[in-house]
């Protein structure tokens, strides 16, 4: 068996175990149209190797050659398919199967022209390219795009095309891609072109793979860190998330502040109006944050009716400001199930982290001022003037010791 012949065999059984692989994360995302049409291009690829495989049996390769060249740039397709669904793109059916087409057709009748003719090779190579190019214009026109996996995907993409665009002039260099099929099988150019093939087949499986599940990931994380009533980060998010934030603020020498909020005589909305108007009043107070935490502040529920948000790049000033303005306006909203003339109010306390301190000292701090506020009469704001009691950046040490 020629060297071309055994790497064919390999990617058979490759591309069939990468079908496989697909299969798999297919069934468990069932609700996911990406790993499916991954998996079908995978099959195509396989049925191709093997129709490769078997093309010198036939005595009229004609037909043989169009419905190989069919098949493989099927499998390109579906994998742009499955690309365009994980990227969050239109998948471009329509032109790419008229290209489909009208490229088999051109298989068809160059065939006509000398079996060691350029244009004869092109026509075969070059809508393999087309089609990487196209999953990587998929890829780039996604903003879904911004990890390192991405953008290594769309290199690979890239050098798939190069390398299918370059494959007639390998082919010419390497002495010409056989007389006919058989002796095709024998050349130089089969053992480069299949080992080529399963490469950056592979490398493309492989990267499809590590970048699904990377996303699964993530989903599944975010599930675990998000409260479900209020849509914010629960405890553990906002504490892991919030870690982050002021080790970020830290590196770049910005203030970082922290707010924590705790709704007022909570209890009682409960009892005086059942537990579900409790909820509405917990989504509406939320709501308030989720809009405020745009940008890069981080919000979340840390707590039944205790809510905590970081503003890196806010000094305490500003910070008491940004928790007045909360709490003005939570106090002046009526409260969809609750009496019209019914308000909700909530106590703040506010701090901002000292360069001696970690993101638990800031926790602690502001928790006390809010100990402070509900000790004020509730509905107000107090701040922690830092770990010694007078501290706080640059500028505003007025501010934070007149409330
Ligand atoms: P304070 O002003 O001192 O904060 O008084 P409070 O009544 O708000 O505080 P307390 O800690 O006594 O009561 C908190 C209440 O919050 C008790 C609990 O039933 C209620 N709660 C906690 N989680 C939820 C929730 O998810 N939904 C509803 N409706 N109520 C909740
Ligand atoms: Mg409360
Ligand atoms: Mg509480």
């Amino acid at each position: 068996m020629s060297g071309a012949n055994f790497i064919l065999l390999i990617n058979v059984s490759v591309a069939g175990l990468l079908a496989a692989s697909f299969m798999a994360v297919a069934l468990h995302e069932a609700g996911r149209a990406s790993p499916r049409w991954l998996a079908f291009g995978y099959l195509l690829g396989m049925v191709y190797f093997a129709i490769e495989f078997s093309i010198p049996a036939f005595d009229n390769a004609r037909p043989v050659v169009v419905v190989a060249f069919a098949v493989f740039l099927g499998a390109t397709i579906a994998f742009n398919g499955g690309l365009a669904h994980k990227y969050g793109v239109a998948p471009p059916w329509t032109p790419m199967l008229f290209f489909l087409v009208a490229t088999s057709v051109a298989v068809y009748f160059v065939q006509d022209l000398p079996r060691q003719s350029l244009v004869r090779m092109m026509a075969y190579q070059l809508p393999y390219a087309v089609m990487q190019f196209i999953g990587l214009a998929i890829v780039w026109s996604s903003k879904q795009r911004h990890a390192r996996l991405d953008r290594i995907l769309m290199a690979v993409l890239a050098a798939s095309g190069v390398q299918f665009a370059s494959k007639p002039f390998i082919a010419h260099a390497l002495g010409g891609w056989g007389a006919n099929p058989q002796a095709y099988l024998q050349s130089s150019y089969a053992l480069v072109s299949q080992s080529l093939g399963t490469v950056f087949g592979l490398a493309l499986a492989l990267l499809m793979l590590a970048i699904l599940v990377r996303d699964l990931l993530a989903e599944v994380t975010s599930k675990s860190e998000t409260d479900t009533l209020s849509r914010l980060l629960n405890r553990g998010g906002f504490t892991r998330r919030a870690e982050l934030a002021v080790l970020g603020a830290v590196r770049q020498g910005v203030p970082v502040a922290l707010v924590i909020a705790d709704l007022d005589h909570f209890k009682s909305v409960n009892d005086s109006f059942g537990h579900a108007s409790g909820d509405r009043v917990i989504e509406t107070f939320a709501g308030f944050l989720r809009e405020a935490a745009a940008g890069h502040h981080v919000s979340g529920r840390i707590g039944g009716e205790e809510f905590a948000i970081i503003l890196p790049g806010t000094n305490l000033a500003a910070a008491r400001l940004f928790a007045e303005g909360t709490r003005s306006a939570f106090s002046a909203l009526p409260i969809d199930g609750l009496p019209a003339d019914n308000r909700c109010t909530a106590s703040f306390g506010v701090a901002e982290l000292h360069p001696s301190e970690a993101f638990a000292d800031l926790m602690r701090r502001a928790d006390q001022a809010l100990y402070q506020a509900k000790n004020a009469g509730r509905d107000c704001v107090r701040v922690s003037a830092g770990p010694d009691g007078n501290w706080s950046s640059a500028g505003i040490e007025a501010e934070a010791r007149r409330v």
